[in-house]
């Protein structure tokens, strides 16, 4: 039963050949992974530029309270009564406009800060949320790749394992043509006749050829079409 035995063969390496694309195709995360990555990065651009706008509020909070401390002082000069020249009042009261003209510029400053500001904290805190949803999605797309990658393992681990077991059975030398067929047609060394049609090339087999190929399995016929061993079932012998 030899052409059985070669065709038992190919389903196996033809399930082997399959398992392993099937296992090859698994995604491992790595496109997770750069939605991640892209994720990390975008937060960290709009942290950083919150970070710099705080700094700046901050630093222009302290310019205010200095320019208010100098203008108090100068308020303090006017109403003491110690200034008495009317140039040096005059002089005194610039000095508090051009203060306060540069306090209200601070503040316009501030203000349009601030409208940045709350314009990107509610933007970060959606990209933040974005990102623990892709870290959560990553984490979870890695398992089921480290899964998947160890039953498709296990899979051909047992098919490899049924496959010696039933080379060690074949003759060498059939061994050796069915290798070298298979190597020569994308994989397809011994294919089943179905309704009288090669399934490796879909050509129809005369019924007196199926006839004899059924009788003697052991003849090891090949296909015209195709040149591939064929195994019919199916035919009243
Ligand atoms: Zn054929």
């Amino acid at each position: 039963m030899a052409a059985y035995q070669l065709y038992d063969l190919q389903l196996l390496d033809t399930s082997i050949v399959r398992t392993a694309a099937h296992r090859a195709s698994l995604d491992d995360g790595t496109a997770q992974r750069a939605v991640v990555a892209a994720t990390v990065q975008e937060l960290a651009d709009l942290q950083g530029r919150l970070a710099a706008w705080h700094a700046h509020l901050r630093a222009l909070d302290l310019e205010i309270r200095s320019v208010g401390a100098k203008r108090a002082k100068f308020d303090a000069d006017l109403y003491s009564g110690r200034v008495g020249n009317p140039k040096e009042l005059a002089a005194i009261q610039e000095e508090i406009g051009s203060l306060d003209r540069l306090k209200g510029s601070l503040e316009d400053e501030a203000l349009s800060v601030m409208e940045q500001v709350e314009q990107v904290e509610p933007e970060a805190r959606r990209v933040e949320a974005a990102l623990e949803a892709s870290q959560a999605a990553l984490t979870h797309q890695e398992a089921a790749f480290i899964a998947a990658t160890a039953a498709a393992d296990g899979e051909i681990a047992d098919l490899t394992a049924r496959r010696s077991a039933l080379a060690a059975q074949i003759d060498e030398y059939l061994l050796k043509r069915y290798e070298r067929l298979r190597e020569h047609k994308g994989g397809l060394a011994v294919v089943a006749v179905t309704g009288g049609i090669c399934d490796g090339c879909h050509v129809a087999i005369p019924e007196g050829r199926l006839q004899r190929i059924a009788e003697d399995p052991n003849a090891l016929a090949a296909c015209d079409g195709c040149g591939r061993l064929l195994v019919v079932r199916g035919v009243q012998v």
